[in-house]
């Protein structure tokens, strides 16, 4: 990123920031005549990416003056949308249905939406027309700008509506709400080149722009200093991290950077694409003391011929030699996956050999999905799109094999003692604590709250499948 940009990104932090400051006095101003503070309620949909910008947006409501709220009976509404399947869209126009009633009974309540679906087109339209009641609608690339948009909305008592195509702006140092104090999520970059032939992604998170190493590094000092141990780097492809930097990095000299911040006890990364993981990066994670031992290798299908026609640029034969490096580079990973089934044109044959792969690989889980036409992106006017019941029988006997998959790695660490990260007291039992392994699985054990957040050793007792029993040593 050359001067000039850096310029043009700390200006617009300069001048959003300022009119945060201007809400606040008007808001306070209120505060002193009604006594009551305005509250605000966020909901997030879909993946990390979108949980850390909400993290943000949670962040400039506070600065402003809001107080959060776990109702939707607030003040301001705000929806943080996915689009990466059909029925994530659906879902946000079911909760909108029921928000118009809302605001009938709440005079001067707020709605706004952002994030993924809102840069598509034909859903900003329907909600200029279907979903009048909706006060401030933006997207992915301008989050950093929500302030000036609630002005200008409370100035204009219009439906504002601010969708940017593409962008290079990377607005940092804006203010930001952390839902943990012992682990953040940092994003490394953003946006996405690769063009699955399936996936909406690059078409509403734009071109692949990534962070100045300098910031990112800062930002985790900064993290360190309160007393985060846990970071989770963030990018649709992080392999891609540094490539359009005016002094190119790649991610794994970032991480060799990142693994000198003292205070940093555990890295994980998401996500990683098979095509452009390299035996660099293999190396540091094979000689880091703090990159965690899971890796998300997102695979999609099995078939080579499938592959090349989801434009994922990696064949089933060059998958599988990557998981050997990665296996003989660092024995105890747990590795997890993302797989289609029913993506148009997949036979039978071409589904066995997904199925060959789950075999092969021995994944300690994976995440597997219907292939979800997506308007706009090549596959959705591809031929053969597969008949809704064949993909629902595959879908079945692939969750089979995947669980037989996991139920053989499950225990693996049963009666050894492993270093867990404290997340919380036991939803379902109040004794007990939850914390994770550094291959991502859970482990519960009697213990005090005053764990959450330290890293401890635990007697790994009994699996039980996906997590385990244990106790403090
Ligand atoms: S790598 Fe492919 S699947 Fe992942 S976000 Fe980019 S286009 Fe989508």
């Amino acid at each position: 990123m050359d001067n000039r940009n850096t310029n043009v990104n700390e200006l617009e932090a300069a001048k959003q920031l300022e009119i945060i400051n201007e809400l606040k006095v008007s808001f306070e101003q209120e505060y002193e005549k009604t006594g009551k503070r305005k509250t605000y309620h966020i909901e997030t949909f879909g993946c990390q990416m979108n949980s850390r910008d909400s993290e943000k947006i949670s962040g400039i409501l506070k600065q402003i003056g809001y107080v959060e709220t776990d109702t939707e009976n607030a003040d301001f509404v705000l929806y943080n949308t996915c689009t990466v399947r059909e029925n994530a869209n659906n879902r946000v126009y079911g909760r909108l249905g029921y928000l118009g009633k809302l605001k009938k009974s709440h005079p001067g309540m707020l709605i706004a939406l952002c994030g993924c679906m809102m840069q598509e087109a034909q859903t900003v339209e329907k909600i200029k027309t279907s979903y009048r009641f909706v006060d401030i609608i933006f997207g992915t690339h301008n989050i950093f700008k929500l302030a000036e948009l609630l002005q200008t909305r409370l100035d204009s008592k219009r439906m504002v509506i601010d969708l940017w195509k593409n962008t290079d702006m990377i607005v940092e140092s804006l203010p930001n709400d952390r839902k943990y104090s012992f682990k953040a999520g940092v994003n490394i970059m953003f946006g996405c080149n690769n063009f699955c032939s399936y996936c909406i992604v690059p078409y509403v998170r734009g071109r692949e722009r990534s962070r100045e190493a300098q910031d990112i590094l800062d930002e985790i000092k900064g993290l360190a200093t309160d007393g985060v141990v846990e970071i989770m780097l963030l990018g649709q492809n992080v392999n891609s991290y540094g490539k359009n930097l005016e002094t190119p990095m790649s991610f794994a000299q970032l991480l060799i950077e990142i693994e000198k911040i003292e205070g940093i006890e555990r890295i994980r990364f998401m996500t990683s694409h098979p095509k452009d993981l390299s035996d660099d990066l293999i190396d540091v994670m094979k000689n880091s003391k703090k990159i965690c031992k899971h890796l998300h290798l997102p695979v999609q299908s099995g078939s080579s011929r499938l592959l090349k026609l989801m434009n994922r640029r990696y064949t089933k034969e060059s998958y599988l030699e990557l998981v050997e490096k990665i296996k003989a580079a660092v024995p105890d990973i747990s590795l997890t996956t993302d797989i289609i089934v029913g993506f148009p044109g997949e036979t039978e044959e071409d589904f066995l050999e997904t199925m060959d792969v789950v075999k092969k690989v021995g994944y300690d889980s994976a995440f597997t999905f219907i292939y979800s036409k997506r308007t706009g992106t090549p596959a959705a006017t591809m031929e053969d799109q597969v008949e809704e019941p064949v993909a629902m029988e595959r879908f079945d006997r692939l969750l089979k094999e995947v669980q037989l998959s996991s139920a053989k790695s499950a225990g693996k660490d049963e009666h050894t003692v492993l270093k867990v990260l404290v997340e919380e007291v036991n939803s379902q039992d109040p004794n007990l604590l939850t914390g994770r392994l550094s291959n991502n699985l859970l482990v519960h054990f009697p213990g005090e709250s005053e764990l959450i957040g330290k890293i401890v050793e635990v007697y790994l007792a009994e699996s039980k499948g996906f997590y385990y029993m244990g106790k403090l040593i």
